[in-house]
């Protein structure tokens, strides 16, 4: 079995997020950057299920991310996780989830995965859209949210995160899953993972070759960072609590 796991490069989960001085992008010079927690979540995923033995223990797992050259750290970062082998389809960073989509697409036709797996949203952008475009374009079944995965004889037994709380559904493969953020804790690449992945293969495909029209639909207006929040106030008393409450918060 091949499975495909897209990994994108984002602003680490613990960098304080700032807004550039032109108000149009986040502001990336000089921060660090991570792979998107979920696409941990993702190939952490892809090899509990090759360590489990549900799957064939000659299965691939391959790391595909879209974007600039720097890309190719956070695929190497999942190669020192245990993936088999990184595709780099080389384009600038910040294409919209479309467009990544159509990419991840071509790059489904050359290698025909029976699994693909995504993270439910990337915390750069918080989209939560290319998982399921990928699916729509494929025409393959997709489980979103997903926070258990097994493999049931040639299918695949997915339980969902959704609102009101769980749901089990079976998945026909080939199959696109969305990863959520309790399937499973992502391990720690250990220093000798680290030095073995540098020889892992790590192919490079320039998205212009892939016969997809990168121009963007979208065009970002502006983006603000949210209201400074006003600092708190200590009271003494639960008496005051309510006070303060009600005739200045008038909260009741
Ligand atoms: P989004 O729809 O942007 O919130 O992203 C959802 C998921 O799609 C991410 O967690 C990644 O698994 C995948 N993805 C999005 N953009 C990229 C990219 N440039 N390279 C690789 N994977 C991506």
């Amino acid at each position: 079995m091949k499975i495909l796991v897209a990994v994108k490069r984002v602003t680490d989960a613990n960098v304080k997020i700032r807004v550039n001085a032109a108000k149009t992008a986040v502001e990336l010079t000089n921060v660090k950057m991570a792979m998107n927690p979920f696409d941990e979540i993702g190939v952490e995923a892809a090899l509990r299920l090759k360590e489990s033995g549900q799957i064939d223990a000659a299965s691939e797992i391959i790391a595909v991310s879209v974007g600039a050259a720097t890309s190719g750290e956070t695929i190497r970062t999942a190669l020192a996780m245990g993936a088999d082998r990184g595709i780099l389809v080389e384009a600038t960073d910040g294409l919209e989830p479309l467009i990544v989509a159509k990419l991840l697409q071509q790059v489904v036709k050359r290698e025909n995965p029976e699994l693909v797996i995504l993270g439910k949203q990337a915390i750069d952008d918080d989209c939560n859209q290319t998982g399921q475009m990928l699916a729509g374009l494929l025409g393959w079944a997709q489980g979103s949210f997903a926070s258990k995965l097994a493999i049931d004889g040639n299918r695949l037994a997915v339980t969902r995160e959704v609102d009101g709380g769980l749901e089990n559904v079976s998945l026909a493969m080939p199959a696109i899953i969305t990863t959520d953020l309790r399937l499973n804790e992502p391990r720690y690449p250990s220093l000798p993972n680290i030095m073995k992945a540098k020889k892992k293969p790590l192919d490079t495909l320039p998205a212009a070759e892939l016969g997809v029209d990168l121009s963007p639909r979208l065009v970002v207006i502006s983006v603000e960072e949210p209201p400074a929040r006003k600092a708190g106030i200590r009271v003494n008393s639960a008496a005051e609590l309510a006070d303060k409450l009600h005739n200045e918060a008038k909260a009741f």
